[in-house]
């Protein structure tokens, strides 16, 4: 049967865990700041393998041209693929959604923001974060960067409908407030997020003339045919924002599925200590392809 937009066409196969899954097509999304570590390799084989009945790509997401260095970018491609992750299209091997390079692909994205500029879904804000914290009522959760924009900020209903481009000025996303967003992940289960409670008013672009990666990843995801998106459990939250883009565009979201967090013997978050846990220097010690995904990791 056929489901979704783009001409994707999703069949139902037998997924590798066993369970009947649709033919999914699946992505690898890293942003090139650093070398991939043990947790991304873990993460980025689950994509793999939830997609291995369909097809995966490879995405670069190198917006943030502040952090993100092209070393790192071709050092994640070798890396993954030294893991053994097998993808059709990327910025490697090409294929028939080129560029794989978010960098590259601004003329999309502007088209995306004129969309949701022409829906008067998104309005510009020349709000500081100081003046954001300055109004803050309350601390924002410790997993999400953004803190809640505060509505008493807003720009008024209708402004910025006269712009015919971005500018220099950031632009954010209008959540309807107390609306219930609920989405029932394929790992973590049901979900439900509260817009105006549990995120607020959120970046679509940057006043430095890029998109902010809610709007990037969306519009890339849609581009691209991707059925499924696997990425790690901290980006829970961000699928909330995402689904309300997808609703403003008109677009048939994908399914999502969040791979739980990886801790460390401390119970320290990887994320947030990964030296000496680079795929790189797993490798380098020694250890093979299936110690990185697999092994318990005080025995890495
Ligand atoms: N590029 C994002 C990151 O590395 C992930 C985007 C996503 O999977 O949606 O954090």
């Amino acid at each position: 049967r056929r489901r979704g937009g783009r001409g994707v066409r999703r069949e139902v196969g037998v997924h590798p865990d066993g369970q009947p899954a649709l033919m999914s097509r699946g992505r690898l999304a890293p942003t090139p700041t650093g070398y991939l570590h043990v947790g991304h390799a873990r993460t980025f084989a689950l994509a793999a393998a939830r997609a291995s009945a369909g097809t995966l790509l490879y995405r670069t997401e190198d917006l943030d041209a502040g952090r993100c260095r092209p070393e790192f970018a071709a050092a994640a491609i070798e890396d993954l693929r030294w893991l053994g992750l097998k993808w059709t299209e990327g910025p490697d091997v090409g294929g028939p959604h080129a560029p794989y390079v978010q960098s590259q692909r601004l003329p999309w994205f502007r088209d995306v923001w004129s969309q949701l500029q022409a829906t008067g879904a998104i309005y510009p804000c020349d709000k500081s974060r100081k003046d954001v914290e300055r109004s803050l009522t309350a601390p924002h959760a410790e997993d999400d960067a953004e803190p809640i924009f505060p509505p008493a900020l807003r720009a008024p209903l209708g402004a910025g409908r006269e712009a015919r481009e971005p500018g220099p000025t950031n632009w954010r996303f209008r959540v309807p407030d107390g609306e219930t967003i609920t989405f029932v992940d394929a790992l973590q289960g049901p979900q439900t997020f509260v817009a105006g409670r549990d995120f607020g008013d959120f970046l679509v672009w940057r006043k430095d003339g890029f998109p902010a990666y809610e709007l990037a990843v969306v519009a890339d995801d849609h581009a691209m045919g991707i059925t499924e998106v696997v990425r790690g459990a901290d980006l829970l939250l961000s699928t909330a924002r995402q689904l309300l883009l997808y609703r403003a565009l008109g677009w048939t979201a994908p399914t999502w599925a969040h791979a739980p967090l990886i801790h460390d013997a401390d119970g320290k978050r990887l994320a947030k200590r990964t030296a000496g846990l680079s795929i790189r220097e797993l490798s380098q010690k020694g250890k093979t392809p299936e110690e990185v995904l697999t092994a318990p990791l005080d025995q890495l």
